[in-house]
C-alpha cells in the first residue's frame, strides 16, 4: 500500500514524540511491504516564528495532499503573550475547522502493569476500557461572540456555547456507530439541568437512539460524570459529549492510564482525511530534555493504521509492541516509580521498534508452523 502522511510536529515535546511515530510507521512499512511517504509542515508556535501565523496556508495544503495527518502538540510560554487570534492553539483550532474534524475519539485503557503508577486502587481500574467521543468543531471554543468589552467603566467578557442540531446529531451518530462495534452502551454527558444547548443535545440523543435499537443510552450530567470517572470508571463504554466537557473529562480520564503520555486520539472528518494526535500538550516543563513519553503518539499511529488505512494487523502489532515494552517494565520518567531507571524518549522509541521486530519474528515462526 502506498500512502502519504502529513507530519505536523508543532512545539515542545511534539517534535520529540513525532519522531517516535515516524520511526515506528517506517518499521511497519518495511515489515509489511507498504510505502509510507512522510511530508512535514509547521503549526503553532514554530509556524508563528517562521510565518507570523499559527496555521500557514501551505500547511493546510500539505494536509489536503496527504492520506492522513499526524500532529504532535502546539503551544508554550514563548508565545503566551501573542494576541488571542495569533496564539499557537488557534492554529490547531483552525486546522480542525479547515479539515472538518468534528469527532475526537479518545480511547482510555488502564494497563494492569501500570496500576502501581496510578493513584487509584487496582479494584477501581479493573476492566477500564472506554472511549470518549468529544465534539470538536462547535461549542464554547468556537461560538461567537467570544470577546471582552468595556461598557460604563466595567470590564466584561463573553463566550458562547452554540450548536446546530445537525452538528449534535453528527457526533451522536459517530458515538452510536462506535458503541455498535464495542459493548453497545452510550453515555451522553450534558448539563441539561442548566443549559439550553444541553437540553437540545439530550433530545437529539434520544432521537438518534431510535436509529440504534440494540444500543443502550444513558444521560449523565457532567458534574456526575466527573465523579463517576473516578468512582466507577469501568461502567463506561462510549462517552459522548460537547467540546469543552470532553476536553476536561479526557484529561481527568488520563489519570486512569497512569499518565497523559499514554493517551492517543484520532479526530475524524466527514471527508475521510483524519488527524491523529496524542491527548497531551507540548509539555514545556520537559521539552528538549529527551524525557517525554512517546507512547501516546505511537499509539496514535496505530489508530491511523487501523482507521485511515484499514491496516488492522499492522495496528495490532504496534499495540502489542507497546504492551510488550510496558510488561517488560520499561518506563519513561512519567511512568517510572524509580526515576533512576527511567528511559529517555529515544530509548523508549528503540524499545518499541525492538518489540515490533520480536513480534514480527514470532509471527513468521507461527506462519512457518501453521
Ligand atoms: P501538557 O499536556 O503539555 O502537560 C501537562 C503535564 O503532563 C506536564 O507536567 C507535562 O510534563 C506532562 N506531560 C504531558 N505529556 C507528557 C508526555 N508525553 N510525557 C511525559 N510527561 C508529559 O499540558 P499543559 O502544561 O497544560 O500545557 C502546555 C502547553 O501545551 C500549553 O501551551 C497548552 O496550551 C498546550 N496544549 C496543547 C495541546 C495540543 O496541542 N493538542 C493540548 C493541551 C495543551
Amino acid at each position: 500500500m502506498k500512502k502519504t502522511i502529513a507530519m505536523l510536529p508543532g512545539d515542545g515535546i511534539g517534535k520529540e514524540v513525532m519522531q517516535g511515530a515516524q520511526e515506528v510507521l517506517s518499521v511497519i512499512a518495511e515489515q509489511y511491504g507498504h510505502e509510507f511517504h512522510f511530508t512535514s509542515g509547521l503549526i503553532g508556535g514554530s509556524a508563528i516564528d517562521q510565518h507570523s501565523e499559527p496555521l500557514p496556508a501551505e500547511t493546510v495544503e500539505l494536509c489536503r495532499q496527504a492520506d492522513a495527518v499526524m500532529l504532535g502538540a502546539v503551544g508554550g510560554p514563548k508565545w503566551d503573550q501573542e494576541p488571542p487570534a495569533g496564539r499557537p492553539e488557534k492554529g490547531l483550532l483552525a486546522l480542525r475547522k479547515e479539515l472538518g474534524l468534528y469527532a475526537n475519539i479518545r480511547p482510555v485503557k488502564a494497563y494492569e502493569c501500570l496500576s502501581g503508577r496510578s493513584p487509584f486502587k487496582q479494584s477501581v481500574l479493573e476492566g477500564v476500557d472506554f472511549v470518549i467521543v468529544r465534539e470538536l468543531t462547535g461549542g464554547l471554543y468556537f461560538g461567537k461572540p467570544s470577546e471582552r468589552s468595556f461598557k460604563g467603566g466595567e470590564e466584561s467578557a463573553v463566550d458562547t456555547l452554540y450548536y446546530t442540531k445537525k452538528e449534535v446529531k453528527r457526533i451522536l451518530n459517530a458515538a452510536f456507530e462506535l458503541a455498535a462495534q464495542r459493548k453497545k452502551k452510550v453515555t451522553s454527558v450534558d448539563k441539561a439541568n442548566v443549559l439550553e444547548s444541553s437540553r437540545m443535545w439530550r433530545e437529539t440523543a434520544e432521537e438518534v437512539k431510535a436509529e440504534y435499537p440494540g444500543i443502550e443510552l444513558e444521560h449523565m450530567l457532567v458534574d456526575n460524570a466527573a465523579m463517576q470517572l473516578i468512582k466507577n470508571p469501568a461502567q463506561f463504554d462510549v462517552i459522548v459529549t460537547e467540546n469543552m466537557f470532553g476536553d476536561i473529562l479526557s484529561d481527568e480520564a488520563s489519570v486512569l492510564t497512569g499518565s497523559l503520555g499514554m493517551l492517543p486520539s484520532s479526530s475524524l472528518s466527514t471527508g475521510g482525511l483524519h488527524l491523529y494526535e496524542p491527548v497531551h500538550g507540548s509539555a514545556p516543563d520537559i521539552a528538549g530534555e529527551n524525557k517525554a513519553n512517546p507512547l501516546a503518539m505511537i499509539l496514535s499511529s496505530a489508530m491511523l493504521l487501523r482507521t485511515s488505512f484499514g491496516l488492522r494487523e499492522e495496528a495490532d502489532a504496534v499495540e502489542r509492541a507497546v504492551q510488550h515494552v510496558l510488561d517488560a517494565g520499561k518506563r519513561t520518567g512519567d511512568l517510572a516509580v524509580d526515576q533512576e531507571r527511567s528511559l529517555t524518549t529515544a530509548e523508549m522509541i528503540e524499545e518499541v521498534k525492538e518489540g515490533l521486530a520480536d513480534d514480527n519474528a514470532i509471527l513468521h515462526i507461527m506462519e512457518a508452523y501453521a
